[in-house]
């Protein structure tokens, strides 16, 4: 088992060092085996948390730790801790002219690789194939520039095509699900629920319960104001559904 923990986080914008702190004080710990939620109102800190989790530059964390295995990975750069088995999957993933889909995911793959061990191509291509036929993606799309002219729905399906190639112990997914029609949805739900076991563990940001639904969590947070004012199972996010935000933390 592998455990991802998160200690007082403190997190502020590295370039605007007068702005207040987006995260103040967030705790978790998530082991492998477990699917975790996150859910809250817009701009409570939820893309933040997983941003600072992989290592983006932007963000500076001014308090706690962020720990693999009891390891701190502060001061890990990005590669490093995709190297550590961390994952992220984009709320908005970018468009790369010039490298295909296929040469993306080789690369991600290999980048977690000893050097003198890249996987061999045949295996690569094998797994692709039947990746991409699981999630019902055209085969031409691994020949396709990284993103470019995807729909909403392709560019998520390919997030989660990235996800079931690289096969990290911690996938960070941010709102996955959100401007996919229903078919689109049952697709992506279905890539991480065969990626579920006790090697694997995934921390899911949502607005939504319809993606509860298919990707049924073991734990759910509510984030407000910067940190975590309620956890709890399944039902939190069903209750939530119901209730809203507002009245939660106010106690
Ligand atoms: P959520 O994902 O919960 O909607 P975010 O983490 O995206 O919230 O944003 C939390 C707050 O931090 C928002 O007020 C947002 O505008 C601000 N913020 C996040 N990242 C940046 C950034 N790079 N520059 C300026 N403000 C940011
Ligand atoms: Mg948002
Ligand atoms: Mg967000």
């Amino acid at each position: 088992m592998q455990t991802l923990t998160i200690e007082d986080l403190h997190v502020k914008i590295k370039a605007e060092p007068k702005h207040p702190e987006i995260l103040n004080g967030v705790n978790l710990t998530i082991n492998t085996g477990e699917v975790h939620a996150i859910m809250g109102p817009n701009g409570t800190g939820k893309s933040t948390l997983e941003e600072t989790i992989m290592g983006n530059p932007a963000y500076e964390v001014t308090q706690g730790d962020i720990q693999i295995d009891g390891q701190s990975i502060l001061n890990l750069p990005v590669d490093e801790r995709a190297r550590a088995g961390l994952f992220l999957g984009m709320q908005y993933p970018s468009e790369i002219a010039g490298v295909t889909n296929a040469e993306f995911i080789r690369a991600a793959i290999n980048a977690r690789r000893p050097e003198d061990d890249p996987m061999p191509i045949m295996s690569f291509l094998n797994a692709l194939d039947e990746t991409m036929a699981t999630l019902e993606m055209p085969t031409d799309m691994a020949d396709r520039y990284l993103n470019q002219g995807f729909s909403g729905g392709e560019k998520k399906r390919n997030e989660i095509l990235q996800l079931m190639m690289i096969q990290p112990s911690f996938a960070l997914l941010d709102e996955i699900d959100s401007g996919l029609d229903i078919d689109a949805l049952r697709i992506v739900a279905k890539g991480v629920n065969l990626m579920r076991g006790e090697n694997f563990a995934s921390l899911i940001i949502t607005h939504y319960q319809r993606l509860l639904d298919y990707i049924v969590p073991d734990v759910v947070h509510v984030m407000k104001g910067g940190h975590i004012i309620e956890t709890g199972g399944p039902e939190l996010a069903l209750e939530l559904e119901k209730t809203g935000y507002e009245h939660l933390g106010e106690a």
